[in-house]
């Protein structure tokens, strides 16, 4: 039977162990964490994973704002508020929720972004301290997959790793971070050559693709660890048959749609030694590992 590594249990932990370090940095700079969230348009999806990030930083204790404007505002008016948040003392943290509309020009907003606030890792500087192995603020989702493999004490130093994805957001940190940890790293995308066979070579696979299901029993080697990223709503019954058993099928069919990963489940829980499922695997992670960047960056910048 594969180990189903619980992503919800490490999310608890890292939101339990983010308290004291909040309680002890109010004691030395007599006020919270501070986190700022800039909502940018009417985006229903991103206005649920805003609320679900205000709602966890309510829970560990942070001070939190929301920046809500309608999808108007011009990348001028957005780099504004951007300065503004980067000048103020009391918010360390500050996140841009993406996707932006598609006037506002979004590379520019993130590299406006004060990069000892970037909490979201994504700032080139931040990304070449990661690069250089040196401390940073580190992308969400990538660090969750480090946090779960380490705390289920799954080895990675000397292990074959591949990455399927090669996105600035979690494949190419990913692929940085297992490095870090002496895994020997494989980045593989839409352009490589017999994917089946490059994966099957992975002990550790992480697959952050976005394609239904793609990663099936010819892509895993037996016995390998399969960390799922991937988060994709199935729509049709046609796809839901291709990758649902029986009773997950039945579920489908009251609900009319259902989350799956880049991995085939059954596939996945049939071939792997150890596997993070979808949902509850890699997801609840990543707004947890917001609320430890935002921690870590108030307490750099008043020297705890
Ligand atoms: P992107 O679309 O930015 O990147 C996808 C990557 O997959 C690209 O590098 C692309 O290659 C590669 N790819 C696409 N199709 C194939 C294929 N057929 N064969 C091999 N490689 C392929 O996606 P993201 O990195 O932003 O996200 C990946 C997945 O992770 C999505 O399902 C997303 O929803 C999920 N996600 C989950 C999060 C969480 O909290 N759990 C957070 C962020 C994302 P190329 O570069 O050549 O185009």
């Amino acid at each position: 039977m594969a180990q189903i590594l619980n992503g919800n249990l490490v999310r608890d932990q890292i939101k339990a162990e983010c308290r004291p370090r909040v309680t002890r940095f109010i004691a030395k700079a007599g006020r919270a964490p501070g986190l700022a969230v800039v909502l940018v348009g009417d985006n229903s999806a991103s206005a649920v994973y805003v609320r679900n990030k205000t709602k966890t930083a309510e829970e560990v204790g942070l001070h939190h704002e929301t920046i809500t404007r309608d999808a108007s505002l011009t990348t001028e008016g957005l780099l504004a508020i951007i300065a503004e948040l980067n000048a103020r003392g009391d918010i360390d943290g500050i996140l841009i929720q993406l996707p932006l509309p598609a006037h506002i020009d979004s590379q520019k907003a993130l590299l406006s972004v004060a990069p000892e606030k970037d909490v979201d890792g994504f700032h080139p500087y931040n990304v070449g301290l990661l690069s250089t192995g040196r401390p940073g603020l580190r992308p969400c989702t990538p660090s969750g997959v480090i946090e779960i493999l380490k705390r289920y004490e799954i080895p990675i130093a000397g292990r074959n790793a591949v990455v399927v994805g090669r996105s600035d957001i979690v494949g190419k940190p990913m692929a940085m971070l297992l490095l870090q940890e002496n895994a020997t790293v494989t980045i593989c995308h839409s352009r490589t050559r017999d994917l089946p066979a490059m994966c099957r070579a992975a002990e550790i696979l992480v697959a952050a693709i976005g394609r239904t299901a793609m990663i099936t029993t010819d892509y895993i080697q037996p016995g390998a660890v399969v960390i799922d990223v991937g988060m994709n709503t199935v729509r049709t019954r046609e796809e839901a048959e291709r990758v649902f058993d029986a009773a997950k099928l039945a579920d489908f069919d009251k609900r009319g749609s259902l989350l799956v990963g880049d991995v085939h489940p059954g596939d996945m829980a049939r071939v792997a030694s150890a596997y993070t499922p979808v949902p509850g695997g890699v997801g609840p992670l990543t707004i947890a590992l917001l609320m430890r960047n935002t921690i870590e960056a108030a307490e750099r910048r008043v020297g705890l």
